[in-house]
């Protein structure tokens, strides 16, 4: 129940997926949780029904991609909640589905925008917070095409590998504040982002989701709670001794 007690915690993408799972296993566990996103209906929705079970959340418009936004949200959390704590960078975009040579420079930086630029800002925001009470830990949702990569979407496997070695550079500078740096390398993870790239799929989407359970040695895809509670461990205390280190939880994809 008080895995993460009185601890701030602001999450990116929370509205959605991994990070409304995120959002609702850190409010559970007693943080003050930021849910911030571009989906205002979906974000205020989890606000409520967090705060209907007894937990305590806010929700703040955020795009990561624009610098000054993150500045102004991260600075109105500080206030409203008196200090940060966690920062979860899980906002993320697939973006277009073409070969190398296919794609336009805008593209390749609206992908670049959010996933990598998106981290750096709000890492560069949150760690001045974290200095202050010589704690943090900042949790960089990468994925197993940052270890790993396919004959497909290459700005996203580009973005998730600079996540990866952002976190380890980030994890290095910031150890003797105390501010731990981690990332997490989820596998297939059915949320709509997924759900989305199987609308396009030759055999529908039951056949995508399908062909991507097969890919899994334990046999299927996971399910957004199976990263929340590993972004929960990276959150709270338990995790005192680990930084710069790969959460894997990919259902056996990348052991392969
Ligand atoms: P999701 O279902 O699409 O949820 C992500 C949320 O982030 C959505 O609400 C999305 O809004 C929002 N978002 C998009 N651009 C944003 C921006 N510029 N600023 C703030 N929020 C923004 O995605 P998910 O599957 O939960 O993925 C979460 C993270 O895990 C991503 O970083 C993803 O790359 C990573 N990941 C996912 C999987 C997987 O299989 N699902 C596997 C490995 C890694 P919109 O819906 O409007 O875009």
């Amino acid at each position: 129940m008080n895995r993460v007690k009185g601890k701030v915690a602001i999450v990116t993408g929370g509205a959605l997926g991994i990070g409304q799972a995120t959002c609702k296993v850190l409010a559970a566990e007693g943080a003050k949780v930021a849910v911030t996103d571009i989906l205002d209906k979906e974000g205020q929705a989890l606000v409520d029904e967090i705060r209907r079970i007894g937990g305590t959340a806010q929700y703040w418009h955020l795009d990561v991609s624009n610098e000054q936004k993150v500045r102004k949200v991260f600075a109105e959390v500080a206030e409203k909640f008196e200090k940060i704590d966690v920062l979860v960078n899980n906002a993320g975009i697939a973006g277009a589905n073409k070969a190398t040579h296919d794609l336009s420079e805008q593209e390749w930086d609206q992908v670049m925008n959010v996933n990598v630029k998106g981290v750096f800002f709000c890492t560069k925001t949150a760690i001045p917070y974290m200095q202050k009470n010589t704690t943090g830990s900042i949790i960089n949702i990468s994925s197993i095409y940052g270890l790993i990569s396919a004959p497909d979407i290459p700005p996203y496997h580009a973005s998730k590998g600079a996540v990866r070695l952002m976190t380890k550079t980030d994890a290095l500078l910031y150890a003797k504040e105390k501010i731990r740096v981690n990332s997490v390398h989820p596998g297939y993870i059915w949320t709509p982002l997924v759900e989305n790239l199987g609308q396009s799929a030759p055999d529908g989407v039951e056949g995508f989701r399908a062909h991507l359970d097969s890919l899994h040695p334990l046999g299927k895809v996971g399910e957004p709670d199976d990263i929340a509670y590993g972004i929960l461990y990276l959150a709270s205390d338990e995790s005192k001794f680990v930084t710069g280190s790969e959460l894997v939880i990919d259902g056996g994809y990348t052991a392969q």
